[in-house]
């Protein structure tokens, strides 16, 4: 009976990696005609100065709506866009999205407004990639700060010498740089020497249990810590209670995101929070986010 239920084990395993197998397949066909047919959608989420309660910038996420399979999510979808290529072209157009709304948002508030848009690390490994951003702002006529381009550890750990031109012309444009998901690939401390990075993301696996793990609290601070002793800014991803915002907050930490503030939403949306509570900046008390 035992081998028996092995067996039956096995065979439902082996049918549950056929089935992933072919939704991959399937998604990766859908996701090639995502673009043409309309399904892609940019949504906001507010990145929130934790001393001033206001909104500080916006990170740009990538949405897909599919007519029969509903909303994919991007954990699921950007690896399979990174493995096909398609992640390129898929990349620049959130980016040629996103981009325009620094200036609408700018003028609303009356001061820059920055936009971050994340950047795989495929979309390092092809040369002509990178000036097409600059030219864009340009044509745009938005200053560089305008964008800061959200990258991972490990476009760093093997940067080719296309990666170090990228970021140095990503400095001299004044374009700010992310470092996401930080403290859960390789964190070398070497690179954040070597490298202009202007901000490091707490990644959310600290921030989820930093109530209650001694560890996640002691990473988190520690972070904190050497990043302002390096010059750095600090964005804590993933707050979603008032525990762990004070903490982070008592830590130093400069911004934070997070379902505490709000979910990424689609632009009009973010427009409308941006109006009941002032940009960075902006004098009194009224419009702060209330969260606590
Ligand atoms: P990420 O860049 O680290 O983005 C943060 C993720 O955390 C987003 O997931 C966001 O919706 C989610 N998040 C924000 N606040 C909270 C919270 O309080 N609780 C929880 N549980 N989650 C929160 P999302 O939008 O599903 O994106 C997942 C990942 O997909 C992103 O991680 C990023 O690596 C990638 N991605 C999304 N859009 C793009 C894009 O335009 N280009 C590229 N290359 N990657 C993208
Ligand atoms: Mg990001
Ligand atoms: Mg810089
Ligand atoms: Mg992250």
């Amino acid at each position: 009976a035992a081998k028996a239920a092995g067996r039956n084990q096995f065979r439902y395993f082996t049918r549950f990696m056929q089935e992933e197998a072919h939704r991959r397949l399937h998604l990766r066909r859908e996701l090639r005609k995502a673009l043409r047919r309309g399904q892609l959608y940019v949504h906001f989420q507010p990145v929130v100065d934790l001393r001033s309660h206001r909104i500080a910038k916006a990170e740009a996420l990538l949405r897909w709506r599919h007519p029969k399979l509903g909303a994919v999510s991007p954990a699921e979808f950007i690896p399979l866009a990174e493995e096909s290529g398609l992640i390129n072209a898929i990349g620049d157009w959130v980016f040629m999205q996103a981009a325009p709304w620094s200036r609408r948002w700018g003028a609303q508030t009356g001061q820059p407004f920055q936009i971050s848009v994340n950047r795989s690390p495929v979309q390092f490994l092809s040369k002509q990639n990178s000036p097409d951003w600059l030219t864009y702002l340009d044509k745009l006529g938005l200053p560089g700060n305008s964008i800061s381009v959200e990258i991972t550890e490990s476009v760093l750990l093997n940067a080719t010498s296309l990666v170090a031109e990228t970021l140095l012309q990503y400095r001299d444009a004044g374009i700010q740089v992310a470092l996401d998901d930080f403290g859960t690939g390789y964190s070398s401390m070497a690179y954040l020497q070597r490298f202009d990075i202007d901000y490091l993301k707490i990644d959310q696996s600290f921030v989820r249990d930093i109530e209650t793990n001694a560890g996640s609290r002691a990473i988190a601070e520690s972070i904190i810590v050497m990043a302002h002793r390096l010059g750095l800014k600090v964005i804590a991803e993933g707050i979603e209670t008032a525990g762990q915002y004070a903490i982070l907050d008592a830590a130093g930490c400069d911004y934070g995101q997070g379902y505490l503030f709000s979910r990424p939403v689609p632009p009009d949306e973010f427009e409308q929070l941006l109006a009941s509570v002032p940009a960075q900046g902006g004098s009194g008390a009224a419009g702060r986010l209330h969260f606590r």
